[in-house]
């Protein structure tokens, strides 16, 4: 189905290219992103597809391959990639696995060299690992030209835009499945778009702000009662276990089985963060006029342009939610972790936490592998956060593949979300499609309630 028309041609790579001819896996971190992100790769003419759902098996694998020190989302990402190098017919020479990189303080740098030596050990040496630098803002997918860098970060800006949209609905939907249904069909609304569409940015830009007003319709269209009596929890935490439903068991979903809506941070923030670390390392190493100090900041300028444009889409549905910058971010994590001399997710994970506070939400949930170090650093400082804010409850949840009572900590910590709204000094706004709300407290008034659901707009 063509849903745009285009003024210039699809782009192809080469067969000459390193990864014609080959299919590249990605790992399933964030559902959306991937598929999007897998849809770009497809749009340069290469063959991409998201790691297949992770189940038991790759517990199995992942732990049966790794010594226990490190991080979940290495054996998760191990174990993922494992059970596709043990499918029938697989070709190891005509297979990529994407693993990104970074240098910095925790182990994520290791992620990519570890990946390669159990692939060798394991007699699959042949398999290429394609490993992006953080340092570089991810922008260095080898020699593939900046039309895919600024394509991927418009199919990341936009899945990130589908997951707000869906956990903003999914709370308050009267018929349930309806806003996962609204979340599939544009996912893959977007997904076509985006492997269709054509190499003028322009071009590029208004197909997929069509594709994006077509989901903003499903989800209007999602029947929903938004009676605002659902205490909202801020979800920060380690990416990948963040926002990866497997690692964290569904986390969301059973907050919002509670009675919580919840509001996570996104992948830009995290784009946005290590573009200005690109900056500063420049600068530290001397090459604060240097061609790549040009080509870093103009990559930030227009990615924050094309961001915004796509965003300035919802900003009636998102009232109350607006995505602080990074540089606000990092000024509020400041008093508790002052950047540069701390960096990493702790600084996002206590900025965004402390403007979360601000922003009304009932409570902050961290989501963070066992024994990941972003995750100890931010909880120690919590407490004091926490004070600071009027003594907000909020929590870690760490997870290492091991079930526990999860159900019943939630049960426990969102009861003192509840207790928290009741006092809360920091008021939240609300978009207008919470608006019914008040006409039913007038016509309660008048022992007229009609309890009728609203639309979105
Ligand atoms: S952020 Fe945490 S889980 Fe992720 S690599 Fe670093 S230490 Fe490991």
């Amino acid at each position: 189905m063509q849903l745009h028309k285009h003024c210039c041609v699809t782009r192809k790579v080469g067969a000459g290219h390193p990864l014609a001819g080959k299919t590249v896996y990605i790992p399933a971190m964030a559902e959306g992103s991937v598929e999007a992100l897998c849809a770009v790769l497809r749009w340069m003419g290469i063959e991409a597809h998201p790691t297949p759902p992770s189940d038991a098996r790759t517990l199995e694998l992942g732990s049966k391959h790794t010594s226990g020190d490190e991080c979940f989302p290495a054996r998760i990402t191990t174990g993922d990639f494992l059970q596709i190098a043990q499918q029938p017919g697989f070709n190891a020479k005509h297979t990529v696995f994407m693993m990104g990189t970074t240098d910095g303080p925790c182990r994520f740098g290791q992620y990519a060299p570890f990946l390669r030596k159990i692939l060798r050990e394991r007699g699959y040496g042949d398999i290429q690992v394609l490993s992006p630098h953080g340092e570089h803002g991810y922008s260095d997918f080898q020699d593939f030209d900046t039309a895919f860098v600024r394509m991927a970060w418009h199919a990341l800006v936009a899945a990130d835009i589908l997951r707000k949209l869906l956990l903003q609905s999914r709370p308050y939907e009267t018929l349930m499945g309806e806003a996962d249904r609204a979340f599939r069909e544009s996912l893959e609304d977007l997904c076509h778009t985006l492997e269709q569409s054509c190499s003028n940015s322009r071009c590029q830009m208004s197909s997929l702000t069509a594709s994006l007003l077509r989901a903003r319709a499903r989800f209007h269209s999602v029947p929903a009662r938004f009676d605002g009596s659902r205490p909202l929890i801020g979800i920060v935490g380690e990416i990948f276990c963040r926002l990866n439903n497997f690692s964290n068991r569904d986390l969301v979903r059973r907050l919002e089985g509670q009675g919580a809506e919840c509001w996570m941070a996104d992948i830009a923030e995290w784009i946005a963060y290590t573009n200005l670390e690109e900056v500063r390392n420049l600068r530290l190493a001397g090459r604060a006029y240097s061609w790549e100090m040009i080509q870093s900041k103009l990559r930030s300028r227009i990615q924050n342009a094309d961001e915004h444009s796509l965003r300035s889409l919802f900003v009636e549905d998102f009232v109350g939610y607006e995505e602080p910058g990074i540089e606000e971010v990092i000024g509020l994590a400041r008093p508790y972790l002052p950047f540069p001399g701390a960096e990493g997710e702790m600084v996002t994970n206590l900025g965004r936490s402390a403007y979360l506070a601000m922003h009304g939400v009932d409570g902050i949930v961290d989501i963070s592998p066992f024994t990941c170090m972003n995750g100890v650093v931010s909880e120690a400082i919590y407490p004091k956060l926490s004070r600071d804010y009027a003594d907000i409850p909020i929590r870690n949840f760490y997870f290492d593949g091991q079930q526990s009572d999860l159900d019943r900590d939630i049960g426990i910590y969102f009861e003192l979300a509840r207790s928290y709204r009741e006092r809360k000094p920091y008021q939240r706004s609300y978009p207008s499609r919470f608006s019914w709300q008040e006409e039913n407290a007038d016509m309660r008034n008048y022992g007229r309630s009609s309890g009728r659901c609203k639309p979105w707009h």
